[in-house]
């Protein structure tokens, strides 16, 4: 007898019953800048599609990603003033609150997810205070800032945050901090397992964040490692993360595979800016079909263990899927 699997490849309907992996928008999170100011609504050429809005611009804009039936939006903010400490991450008037406030008020059912980071904020552009004598970055001097931004977010109605730094130890301030305020039921996503990227390229020119001097390396993880991304997701785990993330996505699947394995909370993947452009610009030469690349991507990290996939494709992927325009 000769086993034939292609039995359940033989036509559309089979291959739709049969099918290992589902995605459904309620997984999607769509990643937004905000720019501090009014009416600024502003292409970002590295990404082609992708804008930064003004708060007050933000509704509209997520009008359509809602309509896309994608509820969760992660936000990043853009401050006018940037200084050394990065002190506008946790100004209670700063650009992240005012974001909050305006969604919340015209989408109170909006999952509103902020980034929770110092690199957007500081004129060095580093995710941490620097030390005067060799620039390196203090890793406890930054955790009392990056509890006070999680906790300015919170009280302007955050529903999660996401701290992005890297530093050791920073859930636990964070959750703490929290906690402290009254917040006890926002939650924290935690970037825990992020990598040094190259793919985070064009991200940097969205959100002018390049640091001024050396690099990030000695805070986001080596892209040689494997075992330093569990060690990193069990102090998370530890230290009170209510949802774990890996970033970045497809160079990265592996490690999702094996996070998803040990996780005992929720785990995302963050496909980032490098990873979206690079489809954006062989799709635009018609080298690849845009939507079913985007569409095979997410499906490989839902594959890969991805509870939560993050993406700037999340409002046209959840469109394409919902009208049946993505054929397997
Ligand atoms: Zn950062």
């Amino acid at each position: 007898m000769i086993i034939r699997p292609r039995r359940l490849r033989r036509n559309k309907a089979v291959r739709a019953m049969t099918c290992e992996t589902r995605l459904s928008a309620s997984m999607f999170v769509y990643p937004m800048f905000v720019k501090e100011g009014r009416g600024i609504e502003e292409e970002i050429p590295a990404m082609p599609g992708q804008r930064r809005f003004s708060a007050d611009r933000l509704p509209y804009a997520v009008e359509r990603v809602v309509s896309a039936g994608v509820n969760a939006v992660l936000l990043f903010g853009l401050p006018e003033k940037k200084d050394f400490l990065g002190s506008e991450a946790y100004n209670d008037d700063g650009v992240i609150p005012k974001a909050l406030n305006e969604l919340k008020r015209h989408f109170p059912e909006l999952l509103c997810i902020t980034d929770v980071c110092l690199c957007e904020y500081t004129d060095h552009g580093h995710c941490g205070c620097p030390r005067g004598e060799d620039g390196y970055v203090d890793n406890d001097a930054t955790l009392p800032l990056l509890a006070k931004a999680a906790l300015s977010h919170a009280r302007a109605g955050a529903d999660i945050v996401a701290p992005s730094d890297m530093m050791d130890g920073r859930v636990e301030a964070i959750r703490a901090a929290l906690d402290e305020g009254g917040h006890v039921d926002t939650a924290v996503m935690s970037y825990s397992v992020k990598y040094a990227s190259a793919f985070y390229g064009p991200f940097r020119e969205a959100a002018g964040s390049t640091p001024a001097f050396g690099d990030r390396r000695t805070y986001q993880m080596d892209p040689r490692n494997r075992r330093e991304a569990l060690r990193e997701i069990e102090l998370d785990v530890e230290e009170g993360a209510d949802i774990v993330m890996v970033k970045p996505g497809l160079p990265y699947l592996d490690i999702l595979s094996t996070v998803k394995d040990i996780s005992p909370v929720p785990v995302g993947a963050y496909c980032v800016s490098g990873e979206y452009s690079m489809i954006k610009a062989a799709s635009e030469r018609g080298w690849i079909d845009e939507r079913r690349v985007v569409c095979e991507a997410a499906f490989s990290l839902a594959r890969a263990g991805a509870d939560i996939i993050i993406t700037y494709h999340a409002p046209e992927l959840a469109g394409w899927l919902s009208r049946g325009e993505i054929e397997f």
